[in-house]
This record gives C-alpha cells, structure tokens and sequence, in this order.
C-alpha cells in the first residue's frame, strides 16, 4: 500500500509531467471505485492544472476552474501518465484526464480501494475525507508541544496513536516501527508512559525517516512520465520493518515481530523499552 513517502513521489512525478496542461477530455469508464466519481467533475474540461499539491495521502490536483480534483490511490492505486493517449484502456483504468498537448493521465486500480472525487478549492478543508486530519507530519504543526500534549494522558499502544490520522497524518505501518525504533520506544508502550523527553525524540524520528524515504524516492524516480504509485524500491533502508529473526543493526539482539489491531509491527526488544 503506498504510504505517504510514496504518494509524495508520485505527487512530484505529476507536478514535473501534468502541471499547467489543458484539460481536453475527462474518461469516466467507471461511475464507482471506493466511492462514487460525481458526474460534476465532467466540468473540469477546458481548465488548465495549476497546482499538484498533497495532503495526508491525498493528491489535490488544483484547477483553474477553482475546483480540485482529489485523488487517493487507496491500496493499490496507480497514477499513470502517458505521452500519447491510449488507443485502449486496461479493466482497471477507472478515470482518465486527456490534455490539449495529447497526453493523457490514467488513474488506474485494481482493488479498487481508490478515490476520485471533485470538489470547490475553497471548500477542501470542510471536506468530509479531509476535515478531520490531524497535522502534516513534515510542517511546523506537527512539533513537540503539540505531540506531548495530545499524547501525555492516553493509554493506547504509542504505535496505535501514532498510526491514527487524527493525531498526526502519513504515519503508516512501516515508518511506524522504523520512527519507534530510531526514538527507541517499545512500540506497545501506552503513550502517557513514555517520557516527554523521548516523545520528543519520536517527532524527530518521524520527521527523518519520512524525509529520508521521500528523498530516496526521489532519487529513484528516473521516469517522471511514468509517476507509478507501486514503488517497492524504499524497502532496503529499512532497520526494523520486515526483519523479524534478524539481528538488531545496533545491538544484535534479535527483531521480534508483533501484531497490533492486525497489522505487523517489527522492533528490538532490547533498544526499545
Ligand atoms: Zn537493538
């Protein structure tokens, strides 16, 4: 599933391939993916793209009609953008934006756990899949004050709260473990047991391991015209994540795997108390 490192890159991708194009044409070959696409979005027509922006794991491609297509690539989404348009289109390329220059972007998703949906610019954050988001990860909002007062009293597993959108948004599963164990927090510690002082530590370790995997991500990305949302190439920084019976890059000792609300969650029992 793409986390947001990923959903970042593919955000890049289509601000370096689709921004300032014409919109030409709008392809619904399908009505519904997770939720219906409103019929509205055909207005969309004739307005250039002016902005690729990203919230939580949401694309918010801005239009200059002051409307925002919104994108969410759910789990196994993928954002495709091609220098001629199709001739064809696969089952799964539910939505697709033909340009004036010829080009075309295809929204393409096989489990279809997806989102498209349109909607005013200026209503995006009254809107219902963003309105309750907690702070982006990598701004200014998301700091220690903030962290420390929003999790002192809880009594969740701290990689329970960190993965809850509410506190802070684009924490998934896998830079989960990997920020727990930069901080050296037990990830099944309840949040309120964790001192301020390493809660702080675990800000930062969010911060840096996001970063790191958005630059990685970067790097790789050698065909922006192809901005695909299955990348599987952050996978060999990984310290914790997928490393259970391996020994500890610090200590040695061995990473024990754990199951918490049915996702996996990887850390060092001896690193992380
Ligand atoms: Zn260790």
């Amino acid at each position: 599933m793409p986390e947001l490192p990923e959903v970042e890159t593919v955000r890049t991708g289509l601000e370096k391939s689709i921004n300032s194009k014409t919109i030409s044409k709008i392809i619904l070959n399908r009505k519904k993916i997770r939720f219906d696409i409103p019929l509205e979005i055909l207005k969309a027509e004739k307005s250039k793209i002016i902005s690729i922006e990203r919230r939580s794991k949401y694309l918010l491609v801005n239009l200059s009609n002051a409307h925002t297509i919104i994108i969410h690539l759910g789990m196994s989404g993928k954002v495709l953008v091609h220098k001629t348009k199709l001739k064809q289109y696969d089952k799964h390329d539910h939505f697709a934006i033909i340009f004036t220059d010829n080009s075309e972007m295809v929204f393409n998703d096989a489990r279809r756990f997806g989102v498209v949906d349109y909607t005013k610019t200026a209503n995006l954050a009254e809107h219902k899949l963003l309105k309750d988001l907690g702070p982006e990860p990598l701004t200014d909002k998301f700091n220690d004050k903030y962290f420390i007062k929003q999790f002192m009293a809880k009594t969740k597993p701290i990689k329970i709260a960190i993965m809850d959108a509410k506190n802070v948004v684009g924490v998934g599963n896998i830079y989960a473990s990997e920020s727990l164990y930069r901080a050296g927090i037990n990830p099944a510690q309840a949040c309120g047991k964790v001192s301020e002082e390493k809660l702080s530590l675990l800000v930062k370790s969010i911060k840096q391991v996001l970063k790191e995997a958005i630059k990685s991500g970067g790097s790789t990305l050698r065909d922006y015209v192809r901005s695909d949302g299955d990348l599987g190439y952050f996978q060999h920084n990984f310290k914790v994540y997928g490393r259970d019976k391996d020994s500890c890059f610090k200590c040695k000792a061995e990473i024990k795997k754990i199951v918490q609300q049915g996702r996996s969650t990887y850390y060092c029992p001896r690193c992380q108390k």
